[in-house]
């Protein structure tokens, strides 16, 4: 018996059902079945730590979704309680047995049960009996813990599975997308699968043709509408996008072979299944990895042609949006479903899969509409619930209570008006109390993102991150389109630093059109890594760059990932000969500032011996935090534990700063850090002079640096690096922000309490 496969075919199953409660049930028919018992239950823990039996083949009907053990009573309790599994027989005669009337039990003399936990809490507990008096063998006991271990990952919490808490508030914690709240009500994203088609045949064929050439002209148009919707504010990069999609969509092979699909004798559906699925393979069967990763677009383009023609050709345009304030939910939301509701009724976005940096987020964030990722599997949406995005703390609340919405309500309110606020300071200088001057810049990878970092007083470009137009690009862009875009960039910060980053793709940030396989990404071909071994693509990047800071001295060059002394050997020989290159063909480059991102721990040891290849440090505190903790920085499952205030992760700032100082080179930090105001605290105190944040935080965090003070903040750095625990460090920046009274804490603060 394979676990894994069973458990796929039973979860495949039950995944087929509409409704919560017949999922469930078809769970424990599947384990029922599969592992030959007379009974199979799934109890779980409800919000008063009793068990509620979910669902169950073999025990009473009338029992099933209302009868509960009481907390740590029955045998069931007994698995919940000790956490590990019972399998006996004669159960009725065990002197912790728990009769659960309506259940029909006492017909069962053998009891098998093992615990379901998730994330280190129990969540219920997987049940099977039978007839006769013969216990599990331990073959099969350590088939149902396996598959237990594994149940408990689907069945998310009782609060999901159970039909009549439908409407019950629920807290759903992802990852941070864009900052904000959007209250609104649900409008699911479909995720459609053009290959899942089944063949058919066609009745009417010439219809069928007709229905195609209507279908291609009507998606043709909507990709066009698509575009012109998105087109002002998001510029070149998304621009890109939608030209790929009408190339494809105009490609004369794709129109002539469905009409040969259906000529043949299949359906529309099936015939675009065939000409989607032969391109795609074409595609996936070519050398040049750029040419092969175009079958991800073919697919897609079939996907969304297949979903207009699942719609029955009545079109997905505004008139059939509900109205009201829409919040986007599903597992992926792509550029066409953001740009199809209009700016203004779009409140907010949750996506189940994803992270910061994935293109969601990225146009989240251009656009300022508040957004969380990473929410994980998520059951029991439905179109048209309401929905509460608090892209602030990266969570989301299903139905709200209306006492919760009003406290958001409020918060935004407070929000808009902190907006205007602190929009006064945009011309006043960072400084503390006591006088300490502190730079503040902004992060930023679109064009789009340029103007609010600059309305936000940004006093130059902190991290310049390169890779997002690679990413929301469709092939690698070209020297001349790098040229006019870092142009634009450098134009736009006319006179002030701008810090460019060179490629740091991988893991996360992959490349749509250079996929890359590799069983540990966040360990694998990244940062500089990749620029190193595709050193044709880094020549182009460092040209454009070069060519498009002649005449300013603006350009600085970071590096990110950089781990050892041969990468910046590799790194400076390829500058020089790009600058050797532009100077012979007449161009009057010069050499720009060096820094590395301090991001992989093994460079902080190093940085001694690299004096002379560098010119500065920027502390790269979300990658120090993820290898620093050995925690993904993008995996929901141990996000919590994932805090940049980890006792380590300071006392390693504090020894960058301390190297910094020796070696005379300037320290800087663009993590997220850079904008949580309890870290900002510490990294004054830490003597870190210059920030760089997004243009969001960047207001709030000036505010903060006007009112602390760079001595109190010294001592509040000391105490904390002799703290043990990251909740302690929190708890004592805490309060010191409290003592400054920052207009936007106190109503986050309540807020945070609901
Ligand atoms: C970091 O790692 O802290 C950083 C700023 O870079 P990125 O988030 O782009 O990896
Ligand atoms: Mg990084």
């Amino acid at each position: 018996m394979s676990v894994l496969l069973t458990l796929t075919r039973i979860v495949q199953a039950a995944a087929e059902a509409d409704s919560p409660a017949v999922q469930v049930r078809k769970l424990v028919d599947g384990i029922q079945r599969e592992m030959d018992v007379d009974a199979c239950s799934l109890y779980l823990v409800d919000d008063h730590q009793d068990l509620v039996l979910a669902a169950s083949h073999g025990l009473g009907a009338a029992a099933v979704g209302h009868a509960t053990i009481p907390h740590k009573q029955g045998l069931v309790g007994l698995v919940v309680a000790g956490r590990h599994p019972v399998n006996l027989v004669e159960p009725a005669s065990h002197p912790a047995f728990h009769y659960v009337s309506g259940s029909d039990e006492e017909q069962f003399r053998s009891f098998c049960g093992v615990p379901l936990i998730r994330a280190g809490a129990v969540i219920g507990a997987l049940v099977v009996q039978r007839r006769e008096p013969r216990p599990l063998s331990a073959e099969e006991e350590a088939f149902l813990v396996t598959l237990g271990t594994q149940l408990a990952l689907v069945v998310a919490n009782w609060q999901d599975w159970h039909e009549t808490d439908k409407y019950a508030p629920r807290v759903l914690r992802g990852i941070r997308g864009s900052p904000g709240i959007g209250i609104g009500s649900v409008f699911l994203c479909e995720d459609l699968d053009l290959f899942s088609v089944v063949d058919a045949p066609c009745r009417d064929r010439d219809g069928a043709k007709a229905q195609w050439r209507e279908l291609l002209s009507r998606v043709q148009s909507e990709v066009r509408e698509e575009q012109s919707a998105l087109g002002d504010s998001l510029s070149r990069e998304v621009a890109g996008i939608f030209d790929a999609y009408h190339m494809l969509l105009s490609d004369p092979a794709l129109r002539l072979g469905v009409e040969q699909g259906i000529d043949a004798g299949h359906d529309l559906p099936s015939a675009l299944r065939g000409v989607i699925q032969h391109f795609a393979k074409l595609f996936m069967a070519m050398e040049d990895p750029y040419l092969r990763a175009r079958h991800e677009d073919i697919r897609h383009l079939g996907n969304r042609l297949y979903g207009t023609w699942r719609e029955g050709m009545t079109g997905s345009g505004d008139e059939n949006l509900p109205g009201g304030p829409l919040v986007l939910v599903g597992a992926q939301v792509s550029v066409s479903h953001i740009a199809a509701v209009p700016r203004e009724q779009l409140a907010g976005i949750a996506c189940f899969q994803g992270s910061t940096l994935s293109h969601t987020a990225v146009l989240a964030n251009a656009l300022g509409i508040p957004a969380v990722m990473g929410l994980g599997e998520v059951r029991g949406i439905g179109e048209g619930d309401n929905i509460l995005v608090d892209g602030n703390q990266a969570s989301v609340i299903l139905n709200p209570e209306p006492a919760v919405l009003a406290e958001y309500r409020e918060l935004a309110r407070s929000e808009q008006q902190l907006r205007g606020l602190l929009q006064e300071l945009r011309d006043q200088p960072a400084i503390t109390r006591d006088g300490h001057r502190v730079n503040l810049y902004a992060n930023s990878g679109l064009i789009a993102d340029l103007s609010p970092g600059l309305a936000a007083g940004a006093e130059g470009l902190g991290l310049y991150r390169t890779e997002i137009p690679f990413m929301i690009s469709e092939t690698f862009p070209s020297e001349e389109e790098q040229y006019r875009l870092y142009r634009d960039v450098i134009t736009a910060y006319r006179g002030k630093p701008v810090h460019m980053r060179i490629l740091d793709v991988g893991a996360d940030k992959p490349l749509p059109y250079f996929p890359v396989q590799e069983p540990n990404p966040v360990l694998g071909w990244r940062g500089i890594r990749f620029c190193l071994d595709n050193s044709a693509l880094l020549m182009t990047q460092l040209r454009a760059m070069l060519r498009a800071a002649q005449g300013s001295q603006q350009l600085r060059i970071l590096l990110p990932m950089v781990s050892a002394s041969s990468e910046l050997e590799r790194f400076h020989v390829l500058l020089n000969d790009a600058l050797a290159q532009l100077l012979e063909e007449g161009q009057t480059v010069c050499r720009p500032e060096v820094g590395i991102m301090v991001e992989v721990p093994a460079a902080i040891s190093q940085l001694g011996k690299w004096r002379d290849e560098i010119d500065f440090l920027s502390i790269g505190s979300n990658d120090l935090s993820q290898y620093l903790l050995a925690l993904d920085r993008n995996n929901p499952r141990v996000s919590p534990s994932y805090d940049h205030l980890h006792p380590s992760v300071l006392s390693e700032i504090a020894r960058v700063v301390e190297a910094g100082a020796a070696l005379k080179l300037p320290v800087s930090l663009c993590g997220e850090m850079s904008s949580d105001p309890e870290a900002v605290i510490l990294l004054l105190g830490l003597g870190i002079r210059t920030l760089s944040l997004s243009a969001a935080q960047l207001p709030r965090i000036k505010w903060l640096i006007r009112a602390a003070d760079s001595g109190e903040a010294a001592r509040l750095a000391a105490q904390a690096l002799q703290l043990r625990e990251t909740n302690a460090i929190r708890e004592l920046t805490e309060s010191y922000l409290q003592s400054l009274a920052p207009p936007w804490l106190s109503k986050q603060h309540e807020v945070k309490q609901l």
